[in-house]
């Protein structure tokens, strides 16, 4: 069974094509400035005694066209992966707002189209664009089962005390302010590796989730369902990321209204693209925080120890939350490249029976490894996330049921 995963974001397509038998990735790629003069263009081939690389700079005007350079990447007879599109069974999209009406993926309807346009005030910049995603692949490719898979998903199973927030009822009750969580297909994709690496019954277990991409979240997982996560009716909140800078004092946007004048879009610019790491440290990658520290840069150092803290900070939470704890997982791009991170992180935990043992955590494997000491009440590990395999493998079980 073949399964196409898109992922489509206001100005870009990313996709991979899976051969489900096996998990195979056959091809993927994507297309970045969707609509501006140059558009990049990639995309890579694997399949049998088969391998292609290929970058190209043009002009691509929009989705359809977007999707239109996909197929006849995917359909070329000399790339050898499809002979028609047809051939793919489903399509599995990722959305990024399901609100509270899916806790899992769901089959692609009219009337899931029409939730997914409801939800765009709950996530402007990404609904519009996941629904042009559908239905350009809906035109492309219309016998395949088109399937949505929601990044809040995995956190609908939050009870109330943690998504809700406390302000006026009618505010969750007319509008559906309330915590929804993101990131919801790697929380749920190393929660499930996770599962089976500890040797206890999934309903035992407790588990936190930590996601270091530059988005950052986390997740508290017992028994196997998420019970709070650090990001909330936006991905504003939460930990400190690349750009975002997670939870602050929430009179912070009045004060940078009334004394300094900002409009609503500035502050949204200033807390979402400016602040986090960058705002701090002047740069959102990680790889260039730890280079300036290391020459001594003092604004590098405090924007380590600021992230740092506050990832601490929620595993003291999570902890006390769930009243248990058997594994810490770190992932995405920072949680699982950078040692240095994790070690800090759990450095000096000891008193909550977290110790990693630093020539483990050093080691450079691209698959899933304990990096905890023996003498480690909780197990830590670093777990690669895959976010589309997820979506496949989301979209394979429900168009098998
Ligand atoms: P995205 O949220 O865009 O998917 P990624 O999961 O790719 O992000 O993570 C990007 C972050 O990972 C960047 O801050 C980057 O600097 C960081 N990163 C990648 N490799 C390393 C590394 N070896 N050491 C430290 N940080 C790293």
């Amino acid at each position: 069974m073949k399964i196409l995963v898109i992922n489509t974001g206001s100005s870009s397509i990313k996709y991979v094509l899976y051969e489900m038998a096996n998990n195979n990735v056959l091809a993927n790629g994507s297309i970045e400035r969707i609509g501006e003069n140059r558009s990049n263009y990639k995309y890579s081939i694997s399949s049998k005694d088969f391998e292609k690389e290929f970058k190209k700079s043009l002009t691509i005007k929009d989705h359809k066209e977007g999707l239109r350079n996909i197929i006849e990447v995917i359909t070329d007879p000399g790339n050898n992966l499809l002979k028609d599109p047809n051939e793919i069974e489903a399509i599995g999209h990722r959305v990024v707002h399901g609100g509270e009406f899916y806790s899992g993926a769901v089959l692609i309807t009219e009337n899931v189209k029409s939730v997914i346009k409801r939800l765009i005030p709950l996530a402007p910049l990404h609904n519009p664009s996941n629904l042009e995603g559908i239905e350009v692949a809906e035109h492309f490719f219309p016998s395949a089962k088109q399937v949505a898979v929601f990044d809040t998903a995995f956190h609908q199973t939050m009870p109330s005390k943690s998504y809700r927030y406390p302000i006026p009822n009618y505010l969750y009750e007319n509008e559906q302010v309330r915590a929804y969580g993101m990131h919801g297909s790697s929380h749920s994709f190393v929660t499930k590796e996770a599962l089976k690496l500890l040797d206890k019954e999934e309903k035992d277990t407790a588990i936190i989730t930590i996601h270091l991409g530059n988005g950052c979240s986390m997740s508290a997982v017992k028994g196997g369902k998420c019970i709070d996560t650090s990001m909330g009716l936006s991905p504003l909140a939460g930990l400190m990321m690349g750009t975002r800078s997670g939870d602050i004092d929430p009179s912070i946007p009045f004060f940078l209204g009334t004394k300094m004048g900002m409009s609503f879009q500035e502050i949204d610019t200033l807390l979402n693209k400016e602040s986090g790491l960058k705002g701090i440290a002047g740069s959102n990658d990680m790889r260039d925080v730890l280079e300036k520290r290391d020459i001594g840069d003092k604004k590098a150092s405090l924007a380590i120890d600021m992230y740092v803290q506050r990832i601490k900070k929620y595993i003291g939470a999570y902890i006390a939350e769930m009243n248990a704890l058997d594994a810490l997982v770190f992932t995405a791009g920072i949680g699982e490249n950078s040692s240095v991170i994790r070690e800090l992180v759990c450095s000096e935990l000891n008193f909550l029976g977290i110790e990693i043992d630093s020539s483990l955590n050093e080691m450079k494997i691209k698959s899933n490894h304990k990096i905890n000491s023996n003498e480690s009440k909780v197990q830590v590990w670093v777990i690669p996330t895959n976010e589309e395999l997820e979506i496949a493998l989301q979209t394979k079980k429900l168009i098998g049921n």
